[in-house]
């Protein structure tokens, strides 16, 4: 039987518009990466009743509990009372966490209060948690198979503490059991595009378990399984992932969950030995500025032209000025002039180039808001495609200069292709 999981975090600022709760997070993504589902997480304000109420709820239908926060010395850090009250234990000073605290303020050379030996309590049955980074141990209580885990509220402190501590002890816990993922990034569709394409595939199967998450112009679909062995996670990830893969082609532009898709043109180019000069307008070098996030971009990015306005695209990029006059900035032939201009300006082996209405206001009649011209010049000849985006400025240079770096992508991979749906 799989387990799960409850997160508690307390802090009554959590609260407050100020601040998040960002442990459940990082706990969470632990946790699913040892096969422990979260299925509820609560914040609880510093109040000792709720807190054990709380505790109890938990306790009643989850077997991991894991608390974060509230383990200070002043009155309102209860998380250890509350503990100790929802599972009918005594919580005593323990000598050892005594000595390690007093030792702790030695070190930084400051008396210690007496309320900061609330922190040498222990849950009766807890083990405590070795802290590095702060003052308050953490604690564990297995109690019949279940665990309760009182965690530090500074993520500084607590990450190394789940990390180093906690999670090889929730391992023991837990059946014998593998868990695999397989991740695709793609890009060229919309949201609920993507679903109805790959929903048939993947709403058949429990295991492994499938979710897709999007931002502006990009998606990822992760496969989760978990098997008694290595090999048949491996062979259940192929069963789901390989019909997925196929029915998405060259919309993936990587499975490595970490490769963004400026790293994936990155890996093309310098594996071509090829380099790229921008021209950007409307993205104002955001097509640029996401080439250079990666190290080792020197290899590859020449340079980036940022012509705002007519007379640049002129004199920078030698766009010819009869050019905009008739077709206007935005357009089809200036996206290829641009384009061109770029490339033969920086040497390069590719230009690429954007040009379009981010708005509020702006456009015409044929060329709303939205619309947006990307070039590339190549060895071999200049391609155009004409895009709408909609809504919103931010919206609309992201997903165009998302556009531009898979245009550079597919064309790196040699892969033409038509109007795109984001
Ligand atoms: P505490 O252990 O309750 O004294 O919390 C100390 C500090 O840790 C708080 O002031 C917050 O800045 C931070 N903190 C507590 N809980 C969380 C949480 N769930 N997520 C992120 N930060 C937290
Ligand atoms: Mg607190």
């Amino acid at each position: 039987m799989p387990k799960n999981a409850e997160i508690i975090a307390v802090g009554s600022e959590l609260l407050t518009p100020q601040r998040i709760d960002t442990n459940s997070l990082t706990i969470t993504h632990h946790l699913n990466a040892i096969g422990v589902e979260v299925v509820a997480k609560h914040v609880i304000g510093d109040d000792r009743t709720r807190l054990s109420d709380t505790i109890r709820l938990a306790l009643e239908r989850s077997e991991i509990i894991i608390l974060s926060g509230g383990l200070g010395p002043t009155e309102d850090d209860v998380t250890r009372d509350a503990v100790a009250a929802a599972l009918g234990r005594k919580l005593a000073i323990d000598l050892q966490q005594e000595l390690i605290l007093r030792a702790k303020f030695e070190q930084i050379r400051r008396p210690m209060a007496a309320i900061n030996l609330r922190q040498a309590h222990l849950i009766e049955g807890a083990e405590p948690l070795p802290n590095p980074n702060g003052s308050a141990p953490g604690q564990y209580i297995e109690l019949d198979g279940r665990a309760v885990a009182l965690l530090p509220g500074p993520p500084h402190e607590l990450k190394p503490m789940l990390e180093n501590e906690l999670l090889r002890r929730l391992r023991k816990l837990l059946p014998g059991e593998v868990i695999k993922t397989r991740s695709f990034r793609l890009t060229g569709i919309g949201e609920s595009d993507l679903d109805t394409l790959i929903a048939p595939v993947y709403t058949k199967y429990d295991n492994p378990v499938t979710t897709v998450l999007s931002s502006p112009g990009d998606l990822s679909v992760h496969l989760r399984a978990r098997a008694a062995t290595e090999a048949d996670a491996d062979e259940l990830l192929h069963e789901v992932g390989d019909p997925i893969a196929e029915l998405l082609g060259v919309k993936v532009y990587t499975e490595d969950p970490d490769e963004s898709l400026e790293a994936v043109v990155g890996r093309l180019l310098k594996q071509q030995g090829a380099t790229v000069a921008t021209a950007e307008s409307c993205t104002g070098g955001l097509i640029a500025y996401r080439l250079t996030e990666i190290a080792g971009s020197s290899d590859y990015f020449v340079a980036g032209y940022v012509t705002y306005s007519e007379a640049e695209k002129r004199e920078v990029l030698g766009v010819p000025g009869e050019l905009i006059e008739s077709h206007t900035a935005v357009s089809e032939p200036v996206a290829a002039a641009m384009a061109e201009g770029a490339r033969r300006r920086g040497g390069a082996t590719y230009g690429l180039s954007v040009t379009g209405y981010a708005g509020p206001s702006g456009g015409t009649e044929q060329d709303p808001v939205g619309t947006v011209y990307t070039g590339i010049a190549t060895t071999e000849g200049t391609r155009v495609l004409r895009v709408r985006y909609g809504m919103g400025r931010t919206r609309i240079r992201t997903l165009a200069a998302q556009f531009a770096l898979d245009l550079l992508r597919r064309t790196l991979m040699g892969s033409y292709f038509h109007r795109p749906h984001m």
